[in-house]
């Protein structure tokens, strides 16, 4: 009861519902009128005889001209930009209206009741029951027009029936009055269930819209770097494929930008400092490129930017230095001000068939050579540089192929202590000899098995020759072996060689194992850990390449090393450069400082094989003492050198 009162009522305080409640109405009351009219007329044709002109034909005439007139206006205006407020407005119209015509209609039967046989009667209550029905079903969206005109025409036909003396309209005027309570208890099911169907298709409106919103600020995460604003990494990647779909005769031109000096930033100042350089970077691109090309953030400190096809060759490597030069301004952050530099790699490909990772490629190839300079600078991809691709594309290829490891072998480079000019040693240093290239420099298939990520089944098959190669070499020399940064930086491989040495029944102090500071950088911790492992194992750990990299003393200081090896670089330069000499001595001193042993590469003369020993150094390689052998020769050679030590020393 209490529901069906508050139905009654309009939600003045609901304005979406008044808009859903008034749509549905509008949609509904034409057919109302239509019901009306057709139903009044046939009284009306009925009753044209017996009844006064006026009763029988002007009134029904008139009431139907009423109801077209509103059919019309309904149909044409009533839809019309619906505002809760005109909803409102035009709802109490219409209960106004319904009431009016209601008591037209109803009183316009019941005086024509008078004038009627049984059967025009009989009539009139079907017209009085069909008009009650109708008005229920077309105004249930609005319960108070419903209910009155409910009320007003069961009431108009009861009274009338209940009086007539007729026993059927008598009984008829019964059951009609029994029926009032259903139909006002339909309508208000009806108007209940309405409502709570607009209140669900609310909240799934707004659920949508929720969803939408979210997809929208998901979708724009997806595409733009939070840090900067531009387009990260994977917008970079779909504008150049869309580029390349769209005209594929003429690929846009690429350059990618890496600062220089800003790790440094990030270690000294902070991530904040960073995060001040990265976006002020970020709005001097954006305003040198405009809307020249499109602007993104790669990752980290590299940047990429699409230049469209049209562009000159001129045009764009000026926009490269220019993007170079401005990097070079000091940058302001809270400390003070911080200096950075930039390389840029640009391809400007000829018309032709191309991926979008092909183009990304080559000019980080091109960025790659310019950052290896260490000059700095813009560097344009060449065919020099295509050709060296292709190269490291075949390689790659020839890795996967099934002889692979059948073509690898080791040779051993012999380590002499300086002083007692013994072999304390050998080197173990990788050998492809591929049936389709020749043999391959490890310079070139090391990073290849590394890009290709079969570096650690190389590793295990070269290590386990040279376990092979430990147990028939004399027993008092040890054997180096060369770990690449994904060794050191993955648990699953340094585990496998750690078993691998306790199967092979190797004493693990015979075994060294070589890693580079650029295996560190990658991911300290990790290899912190993995060389943890290995060093409680008894086998000892070089750091090798010692001054080309970052010659970092916290290095030396957080990790515990075993050896330094001093990079060829220094030693071969070292009767020629006095800063070569200065540097050998520095890391003999610090050496020797710490406890640990100094080992100098490429050593290719008595000379300097003298000077070393004089400046302390422990131990020594290269082409002076030996190249690279192969195992017999190697141990022959060890043999020989130490029987001619021995004899010098008892001479
Ligand atoms: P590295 O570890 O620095 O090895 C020393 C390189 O110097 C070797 O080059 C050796 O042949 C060369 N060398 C030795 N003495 C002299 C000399 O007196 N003069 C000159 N000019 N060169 C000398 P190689 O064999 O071409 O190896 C190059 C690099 O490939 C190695 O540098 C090492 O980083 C890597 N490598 C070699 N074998 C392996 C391996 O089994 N595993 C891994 N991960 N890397 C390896
Ligand atoms: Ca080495
Ligand atoms: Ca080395």
């Amino acid at each position: 009861m209490k529901n069906f009162i508050e139905s009654l009522r309009l939600q003045k305080d609901n304005p979406k519902f008044l808009v859903a409640q008034f749509k549905a109405l509008s949609s509904q009351i034409p057919i109302l009128y239509v019901l009306l009219v057709i139903n009044a007329l046939a009284v009306a044709i009925t009753h044209i005889k017996s009844a006064p002109l006026w009763l029988s034909l002007y009134i029904p005439v008139g009431l139907s001209i009423v109801c077209v007139f509103r059919l019309c206006w309904w149909e044409i205006l009533g839809k019309e930009n619906v505002t809760p407020e005109r909803a409102l407005r035009l709802m109490k119209v219409t209960l106004i209206g319904a009431t009016i015509l209601t008591i037209g209609f109803g009183g316009w039967a019941i005086a024509l009741y008078q004038y009627g046989d049984a059967s025009q009667q009989g009539q009139i209550a079907y017209f009085l029951v069909v008009t009650g029905i109708s008005c229920v079903f077309c105004l249930m969206h609005l319960p108070l027009a419903a209910a009155i005109t409910t009320v007003i025409t069961f009431t108009a036909m009861v009274v009338t029936f209940l009086f007539s003396g007729n026993p059927v309209f008598v009984a008829t005027a019964v059951s009609g009055l029994f029926l009032v309570l259903p139909f006002l208890r339909v309508i208000n099911s009806y108007f209940q269930n309405f409502a709570h169907l607009v209140r669900l298709a609310e909240e799934l409106k707004q659920k949508q819209a929720e969803a939408e919103e979210l997809n929208l600020v998901n979708s724009r995460n997806a595409l733009q770097d939070q840090l900067t604003g531009l387009a990260n990494r994977r917008s970079f990647f779909l504008s150049l494929e869309k580029m390349l779909q769209k005209n594929p005769a003429s690929p846009p031109v690429i350059g990618i930008i890496d600062l220089d000096g800003f790790k440094p930033v990030n270690d000294v100042f902070g991530h904040a400092a960073g995060d001040l350089v990265l976006k002020e970077t970020a709005r001097r691109f954006v305003s040198l490129v405009g809307d020249q090309g499109i602007v993104s953030r790669l990752g980290g400190d590299e940047f990429g930017i699409i230049f469209p096809c049209n562009m000159t060759l001129r045009t764009v490597s000026d926009l490269g230095f220019a993007l170079c030069a401005t990097v070079r301004d000091p940058y302001e952050i809270p400390d003070g001000s911080v200096r950075v530099s930039g390389s840029c790699g640009i391809v400007y490909p000829e018309a032709g068939d191309y991926i979008a990772e092909d183009l990304y490629e080559k000019a980080d190839f091109a960025l790659y050579q310019v950052k290896s300079k260490r000059t700095g600078g813009v560097e344009l991809f060449s065919p020099e540089h295509e050709k060296i691709l292709t190269q490291r594309y075949l390689i790659e290829l020839e890795l996967q192929a099934e002889n692979f490891a059948k073509e690898l072998k080791l040779e051993y480079q012999p380590i002499v202590e300086l002083r007692s000019g013994g072999v304390v040693g050998f080197e173990a240093l990788a050998r492809w000899d591929s049936a389709r290239f020749g043999r391959i420099s490890p310079d070139a298939f090391i990073p290849a098995a590394e890009r290709t990520a079969v570096i650690g089944r190389m590793t295990r098959i070269l290590f386990g020759q040279a376990l092979d190669a430990v147990k028939i070499m004399p027993s008092h020399l040890r054997l180096s072996f060369n770990l690449s940064a994904r060794d050191i930086c993955d648990h699953e491989t340094s585990m496998a060689l750690l078993a691998m040495i306790r199967r092979s029944g190797v004493d693990p102090k015979r075994i060294e194992f070589e890693i580079t500071e650029t295996a560190l950088l990658s991911d300290f911790d990790t290899a912190d850990q993995v060389i943890g492992v290995l060093r409680a194992a008894g086998i000892s750990i070089a750091l090798d390449d010692f001054g080309t990299g970052y010659s970092s003393l916290s290095h030396i200081h957080r990790l515990a090393f075993d050896k330094l090896k001093i990079d060829k670089a220094f030693v071969m330069n070292f009767d020629r450069d006095a800063r070569c000499m200065n540097i050998t001595r520095s890391v003999a001193n610090l050496c020797q400082n710490l406890g640990i042993a100094s080992v100098a590469e490429g050593v290719e003369s008595e000379d300097v094989a003298d000077s070393l020993k004089g400046l302390g150094v422990r131990l020594a390689q290269g082409y002076y003492f030996s190249r690279p052998l192969p195992l017999e020769l190697a141990i022959d050679y060890a043999v020989r050198r130490d029987a001619n030590v021995s004899q010098s020393l008892s001479a």
